[in-house]
């Protein structure tokens, strides 16, 4: 029987991963390609965007081959991109530079800088709080150090916008990617002149602005055939893993929460319309001209736990260390952790703040340490929680996803701190999902992003416990 499937390409950090689903979101296949990290210098993050778009030709090819789809049974690609990369571009499309990404802090100076002068009122019109990831920052830094590249490039485009230049021979960019470079203006939905003029970039350097349905067909024949694809197949343009992860999780409508917990971890929600706070702690992001997803990211989510685990019980599986935890009553007598050990992002927006154990007695054992560093970790999710609040109104329903999502004592504390139910999500592929749908969406297969609610799989729900929460 004739299936009809679609795929969603989710572009990471590490790795590309193409996902088949069914239209009911039935996980149908999956391939992931790795993707190399160059470290030139001290702090700099670079990947080459020819290795990107070939891992991404792999991938696509890999899960068409192991799921055994027919050509006629795929009904489109839907596409999702991590935020911030930049790479200089010569007029033929080809890269002058490797793509710097979001890690790359050699622009930290420039942000700093930056802060002290313009560096809110181009936050409150763009969204994107003034850091060393953005593309603004990097092309200041560019500017500052005469970067050859830079003085080259006829166009500056993201990972995203390289591989679909280079396939469909178009220069676009959906809503969310260019809310991520900081050059966007979130309310207007056009490149913000101001911030332009100072990066000394004209608007004809970048791609044409589309909403997130924006339909491409007609990719290159020599790529399709090497995919294992029709060259009419639509692909969808998407948007940045943020906003789709949430909507692949099914937290779309206003007060829905969604918190990720993998390596770092993140806060987000979406709302209509265009939020940010006046205290510099929340990105606001376009998603469609309707929504924009609000959210803070932290540097210091399961990399903190692998830390401690490293520390205190190399040989303890993450449950077992996680267990300890449970030894321990809320609060970890009186051991207060501020997780910052990797810098952070939200709340506090800096590099340099550092990690801190306060309140140590000699009583003090392993498991002590373990529920402090839990604790903290949540404490500071949920801090990030409070300053959406002040935008988006006290949460509905939060959910939870990412790696550390799997440890029921992690989630139980978690829940305990925020005192609400955590619905905890089973899929590991919701920016693909997301991506998916809103291939869906855009083809007339599917009706609307709400209807995605009744498409997905979901986990337990956990309850919190009232005693701890008056503790916490
Ligand atoms: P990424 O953010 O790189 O996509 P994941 O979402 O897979 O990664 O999360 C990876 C992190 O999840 C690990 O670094 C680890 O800290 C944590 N983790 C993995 N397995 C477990 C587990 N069983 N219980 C708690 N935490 C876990």
């Amino acid at each position: 029987m004739l299936r009809e499937l679609v795929i969603g390409l989710d572009i990471g950090t590490t790795s590309v991963k193409a996902v088949i689903f069914n239209l009911k979101g039935k996980l149908i296949g999956e391939a992931e390609k790795l993707i190399t990290f160059h470290y030139p210098q001290s702090g700099w993050v670079e990947q080459d965007p020819y290795e990107i778009e070939r891992s991404a030709i792999l991938a696509i090819k890999a899960v068409i081959e192991k799921a055994d789809v027919k050509k006629n049974e795929l009904l489109g690609i839907g596409v999702s991109c991590a935020m911030h990369s930049l790479i200089c571009v010569d007029e033929g499309g080809g890269p002058l530079s490797n793509a710097l990404i979001w890690a790359d802090g050699r622009s930290s100076e420039q942000a700093e800088k930056l802060m002290q002068t313009e560096g809110i009122n181009i936050y409150l019109k763009t969204g994107v709080p003034i850091h060393p990831m953005t593309p603004l920052a990097k092309l200041l830094w560019m500017k500052e150090v005469e970067y050859k590249p830079f003085y080259k490039a006829k166009y500056f485009m993201s990972v995203k916008e390289f591989l679909i230049h280079k396939w469909f021979n178009e220069r676009v960019v959906d809503y969310s990617m260019a809310a991520g470079t900081g050059l966007f203006n979130s309310k207007t939905l056009q490149w913000n002149e101001g911030t332009l003029k100072l990066v000394q970039v004209d608007k004809e350097q970048l791609s044409r602005i589309v909403p997130p349905t924006e339909i491409l067909r007609g990719i290159n024949k020599n790529i399709a055939e090497e995919m294992g694809i029709s060259s009419q197949l639509p692909f969808v343009l998407g948007a940045a893993d943020g906003q789709l992860a949430n909507l692949g999780i099914g937290a779309i409508s206003p007060g829905e929460v969604a918190i990720t917990i993998g390596t770092s971890g993140a806060i987000r929600q979406f709302i209509r319309g265009f939020e940010v706070s006046d205290k510099h702690e929340t990105f606001c992001y376009r998603f469609t001209e309707e929504y924009s997803i609000i959210g803070g990211p932290t540097n210091n989510g399961g990399i903190v736990l692998n830390w401690i685990k490293g520390l205190l019980g190399p040989q303890d599986s993450y449950d077992e260390l996680l267990l300890e935890a449970k030894k321990v009553k809320p609060g970890a007598e009186g051991i207060l952790f501020l997780p910052y050990v990797n810098g952070e992002r939200a709340p506090v927006w800096n590099q340099k703040a550092k990690g801190n154990f306060y309140g140590l007695s000699i009583s003090h054992k392993k498991e002590h340490f373990v529920r402090a560093v839990i604790e903290g970790i949540n404490f500071n999710i949920y801090q990030i929680g409070k300053s959406l609040e002040k935008l988006a109104g006290e949460p509905q329903k939060i959910y939870v996803n990412g790696g550390v999502s799997k440890s029921p004592v992690w989630i139980q504390i978690m829940a305990d701190i925020f005192g609400k139910e955590i619905h905890v999500a089973k899929t590991h592929h919701s920016a693909a999902w997301g991506a998916a749908w809103t291939a869906l969406l855009a083809i007339d297969k599917v009706g609307s992003f709400e209807e995605i609610k009744e498409n997905l799989p979901m986990g337990k729900v956990i309850i919190p416990n009232e005693d701890n929460h008056k503790i916490y």
